[in-house]
């Protein structure tokens, strides 16, 4: 494993994801004083599966793969989430995962609940050839356990439309002939052709942008010369990265797994995509831009900090360090508990991630609907849908949080949490 990944990954497990969302739970339960039955309830995930099957390597031998879905809770409707193919995917991480997704779903308002899964990989070390292998290998063992009314998988870390292709033609063709179309929206995040949702790429970062920007309008800011920094040059960076470039603010500081770069003056958002298209997907060697020492990416003066690579990267080791005065949460559970109230105390703001990031589920719920109804929206038509969606889910969120005197975190938390307590009391517990 490269030096750089083992770092990240050493980082993400310093203390489990788990119990940093289970943190976050508590708290915001014990705000709204979460009936303690469904409390119990919400603290465990009702499903866990941890799946090994083999798979035959380019070189004739066969490698034995580790792949896991949690599926948290699904009282507001089916299961829904990524898939992430990491060296850090465990079953801490998926459940801690799981978990966030049903906080997201419910919070959208979406007919969700929330699961997360992937295989412990490093798909670098992997030809495309066996990569195909392994996701439709993964695919057949999970079997039943996902399907388009049941549990809907979705693209996440190092994996993408190629991967959601895969999985979605494995599993229609298990199915008898007259059933395989009905079941397209078992994934989502397909490509644009295969039943994909135009805009589905850029949602994400979109919503990140689109959170950044409601954020501002709030705090009667202007986005322009704004200087901003993206943690996670992927497609929620990349894309947050080329909106708030075109409203004006400036790039200036970057880091991936394997280098991290700074330029006061502003990097070309573009420039640096096309770069690091060259450059087998990284931001290394980039001659536009000073290169840093890895600990020295949050303590680059900037206005918006945006970390949307793994978790836990922003902790109480680093959280006084941060310029920023406003956090945007591209990834899943990127500031821990401790790390947050530091920040929280110094008077940075944080959108949290079950916010910050639901422009993807959101948009893939737009795509299971077409498929569903057997439509093609077009993309104007998703963008200003997901912005209104969205729009009103943010300022749910900012409303309570200055209603309640509360975090933006707690505020989100608070709402999806309450939902599903409602469904719950309304439906009583079988039998
Ligand atoms: N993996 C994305 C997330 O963490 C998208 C999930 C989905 O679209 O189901 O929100």
């Amino acid at each position: 494993m490269n030096k750089r990944i083992i770092e990240m990954v050493t980082k993400e497990k310093k203390k489990g994801m788990f119990e940093n969302v289970i943190q976050q739970f508590n708290t915001a339960a014990d705000q709204i004083n979460l009936n303690p039955n469904i409390r119990k309830i919400l603290s465990i995930s009702n499903n866990e599966l941890i799946i090994r099957f083999p798979v035959k390597m380019d070189n004739g031998d066969v490698e034995i793969f580790t792949g896991y879905r949690v599926q948290h809770n699904n009282a507001l409707g089916p299961y829904k989430g990524g898939l992430r193919y990491h060296p850090t995917v465990d079953i801490d991480a998926a459940k801690a995962l799981a978990m966030w997704m049903t906080w997201k779903t419910s919070l959208a308002g979406l007919p969700y609940g929330g699961a997360k899964g992937g295989i412990q990989i490093d798909p670098s070390k992997y030809s495309q050839a066996e990569l195909e292998r392994i996701t439709r290998r993964f695919t057949y063992a999970l079997g039943e356990n996902i399907g388009p009314e049941h549990d809907i998988p979705a693209p996440d870390v190092n994996t993408n439309q190629q991967t959601m292709a895969w999985i979605a033609d494995t599993y229609m063709s298990t199915k008898a002939p007259s059933e395989r179309s009905k079941n397209q929206h078992v994934v989502t995040g397909k490509p644009v052709g295969s039943g994909g949702l135009e805009g589905r790429d850029r949602a994400t970062g979109y919503g990140v942008f689109l959170n950044i920007k409601f954020w501002a309008e709030k705090n009667n800011l202007n986005l322009s010369g704004k200087k901003f920094i993206v943690q996670g040059f992927g497609n929620v960076g990349y894309w947050a990265a080329y909106f708030l470039e075109k409203e004006g603010a400036h790039l200036v500081g970057v880091q991936d797994a394997y280098a991290t770069i700074s330029n006061e003056e502003g990097i070309d958002v573009e420039d640096l995509l096309n770069y690091s298209k060259s450059n087998d997907g990284m931001i290394k060697g980039y001659t536009k831009a000073s290169t840093l020492l890895q600990d020295q990416f949050f303590e680059i003066s900037a206005d918006i900090c945006i970390p949307a690579a793994l978790g836990n990267q922003i902790t109480d080791e680093n959280a006084d360090k941060i310029k920023a005065y406003l956090i945007a949460e591209g990834a899943n559970g990127p500031t821990n508990y401790e790390g947050e109230q530091m920040l929280l105390a110094r008077g940075v703001q944080i959108i949290p991630d079950v916010l910050c990031n639901s422009g993807g589920v959101i948009a893939s719920y737009f795509e299971w609907l077409q498929n569903r109804n057997g439509e093609l929206w077009l993309l104007d038509e998703v963008l200003e849908k997901l912005e209104k969606k969205l729009r009103t889910v943010f300022e749910n969120v900012w409303d309570t949080s200055q209603e309640r005197n509360i975090s933006m975190r707690n505020a989100a938390f608070s709402i999806a949490i309450e939902r599903i307590e409602r469904a719950y009391i309304q439906r009583g517990i079988f039998p």
